[in-house]
């Protein structure tokens, strides 16, 4: 089809891919986000109404509404939407770009069953595999987000024989496509490849849980984006191979970054139920009820803190369900009128998605140059007098470095408990996403600052404002 396509509409397709690699690329840094989303939007909209020219283009009237009604849902969403359920968001929204490019292969199948002519081969094997990424995509995203909100328990589900049902369902897409490929126009056997596809997203998305959940979101973002591909394939169109490869490619670097930051291997993510291990509450080792905690209160934490000379500020999940980060920003800048050395340590998966920690507390205003990566800070942990940790938990626990028995061993953690004094704001001793104790809370060295985060570091900064 691309064929006849007016050269302007694919050379304003080179113009938004170019925009879009130049988006992406401005997505590496806080700094340049922004832009790099405004530019990456722009090259969208282009591209968006370089597609509406296309002759091929014949109802309007149908595309206007679908654009008005998604719209207008899309906008709701994304104003009610609470920064802690972005995760599920995601989710979403990578299941229905899924579920877009699989009816984008469906509807082509049906137009070709009503034309007389053979379906060529590339076409037939495009839509094949469009029907199975897409399907993949729609039901295995639709399950992490009911894991994620807590429709549907968050623990890996496993049942006897579970392998070899998968094996036996990857098999009958395999016939099903082969059958097709020699016999194009079988509309039940299309049907049943169509099912079998769906059944088998939520088939991969049931064995995980826990701790694994930001690599599944990760993995489905880039399968949305390589069934976008393969339906650009189905109705050549440049454009949408090239978004779809991109997003693809984007999320299997992001894929591999997540694994790398909780020490898993994909395959291991994929396949070996981590969560059921963490949910059993294997690997608590060594934190059992008899430990003591020390507990402190916000006057003395105030003056830990207002009489240290460095401080790092580790924020977790609890920072983020508390939106307590203009509160941390508050407390920082205090610190720093009265001449303490303030730095923010971020690690990649704490809180519930990639960034969740920058995108809050760049919404607070701190300063990009005080977020430290992990790497950059976990040798700076011993110079500091005092490490604040604001409801992070998974992210801080020596577990991860010394228990060869815990779920999270390898994971590479904050070192925390490297800092001469560990203050630990939380409300309880509840354990973090992982399921496990953390056997931080019970060392000399960290004291329990008990309280919702907000709460607490508001009463910090009045405290420390009096030293
Ligand atoms: P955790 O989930 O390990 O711990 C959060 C802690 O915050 C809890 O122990 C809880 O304890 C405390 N908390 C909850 N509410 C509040 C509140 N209002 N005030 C103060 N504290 C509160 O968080 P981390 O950030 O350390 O680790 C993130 C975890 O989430 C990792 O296991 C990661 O793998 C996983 N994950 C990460 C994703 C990502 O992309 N970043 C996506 C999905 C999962 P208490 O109830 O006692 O207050």
């Amino acid at each position: 089809m691309s064929d006849f396509l007016p050269t302007g509409i694919q050379l304003t397709y080179l113009v938004a891919a170019s925009l879009f690699i130049l988006g992406l690329k401005k997505l590496g840094s806080p700094a340049t986000a922004r832009n790099g989303n405004v530019i990456a939007a722009v090259g969208m909209l282009l591209a968006i109404v370089a597609t509406m020219l296309d002759q091929h283009v014949l109802n309007y009237e149908m595309i206007l509404l679908g654009l008005a009604i998604g719209s207008a849902i899309g906008a709701i969403a994304a104003y009610k939407v609470q920064m802690t359920e972005m995760p599920q968001m995601v989710g979403l929204l990578n299941g229905l770009g899924g579920a877009a490019s699989a009816l984008v292969a469906v509807a082509e199948f049906w137009r070709l069953l009503g034309n007389s002519q053979p379906i060529p081969l590339d076409v037939n094997i495009s839509m094949l595999l469009d029907v199975l990424i897409g399907g993949v995509t729609f039901t295995g995203s639709f399950l992490a987000f009911a894991k994620l909100q807590g429709l549907i328990s968050g623990s890996p589900i496993t049942f006897p024989f579970q392998q070899p049902f998968n094996l036996l369902l990857l098999g009958a897409y395999v016939a099903g496509s082969a059958y097709l490929i020699v016999t194009p126009d079988s509309l039940p056997i299309f049907l049943a490849v169509v099912a079998v596809s769906l059944v088998l997203g939520v088939m991969f998305v049931i064995p995980i849980g826990g701790g694994d959940m930001p690599v599944v979101i990760s993995l489905l973002n880039s399968l949305s984006g390589i069934a976008a591909a393969a339906a650009g394939f189905v109705v050549m169109n440049n454009m949408l191979i090239i978004a779809g490869a991109l997003v693809g490619a984007s999320g299997i670097i992001l894929t591999e970054i997540m694994c790398k930051a909780m020490n898993r291997s994909l395959f291991s993510v994929l396949f070996s139920a981590f969560g059921s291990v963490a949910a059993s509450g294997g690997g608590a080792a060594g934190s059992t009820g008899d430990q003591t905690v020390r507990s402190i209160d916000p006057e003395e934490g105030a003056m830990m803190l207002g009489y240290a000379r460095n401080v790092v500020i580790v924020p977790g999940y609890g920072m983020a369900v508390a939106q307590a980060q203009h509160s941390v920003r508050e407390l920082a800048d205090q610190l720093e009128r009265m001449g303490v050395d303030v730095k923010y340590a971020i690690h990649p998966v704490a809180g519930r998605m990639p960034g969740h920690m920058n995108v809050l507390l760049a919404e607070a205003n701190v300063a990009y140059t005080q977020l430290y990566d992990m790497d950059d800070i976990n040798p700076q942990f011993e110079q500091a007098d005092v490490a604040l940790v604001i409801g992070a938990n998974d992210v801080v626990n020596p577990a991860a470095r010394s228990d060869t028995n815990s779920p999270i061993y390898g994971m590479p953690i904050l070192e925390v408990d490297k800092a001469k004094q560990t203050i630990v704001i939380k409300r309880g001793m509840s354990t973090g996403f992982a399921g496990v104790d953390n056997e931080l809370f019970y060392k000399d060295k960290t004291t329990m600052l008990f309280g919702s985060a907000k709460d607490m570091v508001s009463k910090l900064v009045s405290e420390v404002k009096q030293l």
